[in-house]
């Protein structure tokens, strides 16, 4: 994700820094209002470049998960891609507001660069584009005030969210019309007219609602079973168009029009027969009243499958440590179900943590998957019974003559523990794939 950002942030100052150089900035003006000039150039081209690149991964581009890492990294990197536009809007709307008024105290109007003036349709455009940036910055502000507000409900921020078309449309047409007219027989107007094609293409997709439209299949409940308390295991039959998963992979699942979609992984392996179960938790509002909701024969539309927490890419010379947390055994459910049977031996350390490993669900189960797989030394750690997962832990299981592979599924705040704790034990041999169960 910071690659792509990253990336980004280079290849549009660059030429922008191009153009800078062959035309040397704004003619006829003084110094300091040619560099505000530039400044407020530069800040919108990578504002509008960002929230262009939010806009289109918001579409789920499938073909992008290989690599970019999966479709939980795609939608990470369309949050940050999302709030580091906002960060450059802000700075344009400075520079615009702020910065224009104190070189007016400062030294006058006298250097100013004079605006572009066209007569008629044009110059009404822009002054419509003018009022309709101002508009849509005000709005996206508050979207970020609100998404970065954890508290904020995530229905009513999925609501609210569905607005960004519209107004991602209003920020191009803001671009469109205000970039200078001579960028667009330059790279820099190349370069930002291939952001504006993809950005209104996902708003476009978006509002007539294909966002994942070709990866959506019927089907129907087939089994509810409640292990415990807060956990629900839902087995469903798909129909003809499913094509399969691999183990490890998640789905949006829509039980309910009215609700739409959430993810969840498919915690069991594809038998080649269009089944597929989910273990789901009770975690918030919805999840919490589905169990009361769901009956057998009730219709449910998939949308998947995604992800990129798949055994296929592990890599065989390396140490294997899997450690979920929670509900983020469900991947690991997956892989286990997909080695039955299989000549194929797998080594591996596999972690569970959970609250209470005497009222867990899914302690029986694991153990009872891990007795006929012999590769998998499976420790379980109850918190309640003092067996918390520490690096020291992860660090006395790892085999120093090789590197590891850590694969990661549940809390963020473990990991980083985890992490952090690794590196300072002196253990820095080992990658780790985490899969996020957080999408915003
Ligand atoms: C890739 C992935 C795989 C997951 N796999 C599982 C699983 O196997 N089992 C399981 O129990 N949970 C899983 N989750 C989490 C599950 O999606 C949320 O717990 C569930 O959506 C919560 O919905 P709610 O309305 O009850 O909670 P809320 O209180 O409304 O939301 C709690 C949090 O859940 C997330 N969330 C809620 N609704 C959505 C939505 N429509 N789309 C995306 N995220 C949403 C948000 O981060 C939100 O902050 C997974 C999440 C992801 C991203």
């Amino acid at each position: 994700m910071k690659l792509l950002l990253g990336a980004l942030l280079v290849i549009v100052s660059a030429a922008w820094a191009l153009n800078l150089l062959v035309t040397g900035g704004g003619s006829g003006g003084s110094l300091p209002w040619v560099i505000r000039q530039e400044a407020l150039y530069i800040s919108g081209l990578l504002s509008i470049a960002l929230m262009s690149l939010a806009m289109f991964l918001s579409t789920r581009p499938a073909w992008l998960e290989r690599p970019l890492g999966g479709m939980d990294r795609i939608y990470r990197a369309h949050k940050w891609a999302g709030i580091l536009a906002v960060g450059f809007a802000v700075l344009h709307w400075l520079i615009e507001e702020i910065v224009g008024d104190i070189l007016k105290a400062m030294i006058g109007r006298g250097g100013r660069i004079p605006k572009e003036k066209d007569s008629g349709f044009l110059e009404v455009m822009r002054d419509l584009a003018e009022d309709m940036g101002e508009w849509a910055f005000y709005v996206v502000l508050v979207m970020l005030a609100i998404t970065l507000w954890k508290r904020f409900p995530y229905k009513t921020w999925r609501i609210t969210h569905q607005a960004m078309p519209v107004i991602y449309l209003m920020l191009a047409f803001h671009a469109i019309f205000l970039a200078p007219t001579d960028y667009w027989t330059k790279p820099v107007g190349i370069l930002l007219a291939l952001f504006l094609a993809g950005g209104v293409y996902g708003s476009l997709h978006s509002l007539v609602g294909r966002i994942g439209r070709k990866r959506q299949v019927n089907g129907v409940v087939t089994a509810i079973e409640k292990p415990s308390r807060d956990v629900l295991t839902v087995s469903c039959q798909l129909d003809n168009s499913w094509r399969g998963h691999r183990p490890g992979q998640f789905a949006f699942i829509s039980f309910d029009e009215k609700e739409g979609a959430h993810p969840f992984t498919i915690a069991s392996a594809d038998r080649g027969d269009r089944t597929i179960t989910l273990q789901i938790k009770a975690l918030g509002d919805y999840t919490r009243v589905l169990g009361n909701r769901l009956e057998i024969g009730r219709s449910v539309k998939v949308e998947g499958p995604y992800g990129r927490f798949d055994m296929a890419r592990q890599d065989a010379h390396a140490q294997q440590i899997w450690i979920a947390g929670g509900i983020g055994v469900t991947p690991f459910l997956a892989w286990l179900d997909s080695l039955q049977g299989k000549p194929r031996q797998i080594s591996a350390e596999l972690h569970y943590c959970t609250r209470d490993r005497t009222s867990d669900p899914f302690v029986a189960r694991l153990e009872s998957s891990c007795a006929s797989l012999s590769g998998i030394r499976l420790h379980i750690h109850g918190a309640q019974q003092g067996e918390t997962l520490s690096a020291t832990s992860v660090a006395s299981t790892q085999d120093g003559s090789r590197r590891s592979e850590i694969w990661f599924c549940g809390p963020p705040g473990l990991a980083e523990k985890l992490k952090h704790g690794l590196r300072s034990l002196g253990h820095n041999k080992f990658s780790f794939h985490q899969e996020a169960f957080e999408m915003r």
